[in-house]
């Protein structure tokens, strides 16, 4: 965020082989993306804003006032995605570790925290004011901006055009603590979760009695009041972030800022993303920040172009060095066993949910034709499906309804979420789980009165299996458990 743009260093990704990544000889330099690339793929984002809304996924913020500005709710399936997203990431980031653990830092923090930092003197936007429309642009993005005139043309572009001096916009919502308004009682909604880690550093590592190298992972909140805010939930004024700051000697931070690469890498993949819409990209000597010893982006070939979904940094001593400079305390890690001590340096991984989301529901849309017959699916990989199984009595007599509401209590007591559906054709019923993701659709019918067995059909190769009725949840545990 505080780098400048540059020429950028593009890998792509080599097909996903086991859990070594392997980097392509030669990196190509090319120029950075364009931030809101003009050959946007308009269509399918439009269609994927409408099936979120029309599915319960993500709806827009205080709709029936018109909106927000770029601030979305999550809906009823949306919600348990974003679950599903959020559970991944910790699963594998601190429950299947040893060497990382958990915090919830608060969003409010001592304001001191952000001038340690550096948010509050450099995290900033330069900004060009219109004067005649009054509207705000990027600087760096003034071509792909539009103005406020219509019809619309690029800012500067029209002869009424009166644009300012560049000034520099800090992107941190302020706010005030207490019940005086006054300079002292300035606050701010944290941009990033990373500092409460830095600042708990110590009290982590001593309740947990960690050794370095040791992380700390959180999952939280944080807000930025972005000029250009856009594309859907990708980039947004409120969103969610899941970071991990791990803590290392000097000396080790190079290999372990790979080793973590590689990591973040292979989790992206066992979501069920297509490996070809993934590559890396690594900053050149202009876009790094200049604390930052190293920083690469894993990114995901958006409908809207190639973009950023995850930093991975090396951070040097720079937030550690920081915060013992700003706040008088030594955050040192001393090893008594083997007689140093030293200020460590910090390894980050720092991924955004939303825009984790957002990419698993376009790697997931297709069109495809059916038998003369059109259909939307969402192929979300059934651990991240929000609706594992749909249950249908294929008529609404004979006992049917009454088994297949035995076999949705019995699915979601085990937490297998699960949905009851009666209304309408099997096909419509079908058509509509295909398009929220539901991996599996189980129908009962008159032979299940006769044998106890039911159907499950296939969201994506559309076969059918007939097995007990008693079976349904085992089978769908032993699906659920293997790997993408
Ligand atoms: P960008 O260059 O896209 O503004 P950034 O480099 O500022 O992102 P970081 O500060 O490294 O991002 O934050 C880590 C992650 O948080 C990003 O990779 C992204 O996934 C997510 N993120 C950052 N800003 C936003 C936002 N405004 N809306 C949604 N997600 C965001």
């Amino acid at each position: 965020m505080l780098g400048s743009s540059g020429p950028s260093i593009i890998t792509p990704l080599a097909p996903f082989a086991g859990s070594r990544i392997e980097l392509c000889p030669g990196p190509v330099f090319i120029e950075t993306p364009d931030p809101d690339s003009h050959m946007a793929d308009h269509d399918v984002m439009e269609k994927l804003v409408s099936l979120t809304k029309r599915r319960g996924f993500v709806f827009q913020s205080s709709e029936i006032y018109g909106g927000t500005g770029s601030v979305w709710d999550y809906g009823p399936l949306g919600i348990e995605l974003k679950r599903n997203v959020k559970e991944a990431w910790w699963s594998r980031m601190v429950l299947q570790r040893e060497d990382v653990e958990g915090l919830d830092a608060s969003i409010l923090m001592n304001p001191r925290v952000w001038i340690a930092s550096g948010h509050v003197e450099g995290f900033t936007d330069p900004l060009v004011e219109c004067k005649h429309c009054k509207k705000r642009f990027r600087e760096d993005q003034l071509l792909a901006s539009e103005c406020g005139r219509k019809p619309s043309v690029a800012p500067g572009q029209d002869a009424q055009c009166e644009l300012g001096e560049p000034r520099l916009f800090n992107l941190m919502f302020k706010t005030f603590m207490g019940p005086v308004e006054s300079d002292s009682s300035v606050i701010y909604l944290r941009p990033e979760t990373a500092q409460g880690s830095y600042v708990n550093f110590l009290n982590v590592q001593t309740a947990a009695r960690q050794r370095v190298p040791f992380g700390i992972a959180q999952i939280g909140k944080a807000f930025r009041n972005e000029i250009t805010p856009g594309n859907f939930i990708f980039r947004t004024r409120e969103f969610e972030q899941a970071e991990m700051q791990f803590f290392v000697e000097p000396g080790t931070d190079e290999e372990w800022f790979d080793r973590w690469l590689e990591e973040r890498r292979g989790w992206h993949l066992s979501l069920g993303v297509r490996p070809e819409n993934l590559r890396l990209h690594e900053h050149g000597p202009n876009e790094l920040a200049h604390y930052a010893k190293k920083a690469v982006d894993i990114e995901y070939q958006f409908p809207f172009g190639w973009k950023e979904l995850e930093g991975i940094h090396n951070r040097t001593d720079f937030d550690l060095g920081r915060h013992e400079e700003h706040s008088g305390k030594r955050l040192e890690y001393i090893d008594t066993a083997a007689g140093k001590r030293f200020v460590p340096y910090v390894v980050e991984t720092a991924v955004g949910v939303d825009r984790t989301v957002l990419m698993l529901l376009c790697d997931a849309y297709r069109e495809e034709e059916i038998e003369g017959e059109s259909r939307v699916v969402l192929g979300l990989h059934p651990r991240m499906a929000p609706v594992k199984a749909a249950v249908f009595p294929l008529v609404k007599k004979d006992g049917l309804p009454e088994i297949a509401h035995g076999i949705v209590k019995e699915l979601r007591r085990a937490a297998v979420p699960a949905f009851y559906d009666e209304s309408g054709s099997i096909g419509r019923r079908y058509r509509r789980q295909d398009e929220a993701g539901t991996p599996w659709c189980v129908t009962v019918d008159g032979q299940t009165s006769e044998d106890g067995t039911v159907t499950i059909r296939d969201r994506d190769t559309l076969d059918q299996v007939r097995i007990d009725a008693s079976r349904v949840l085992g089978w769908m545990r032993e699906r659920l458990d293997t790997d993408a």
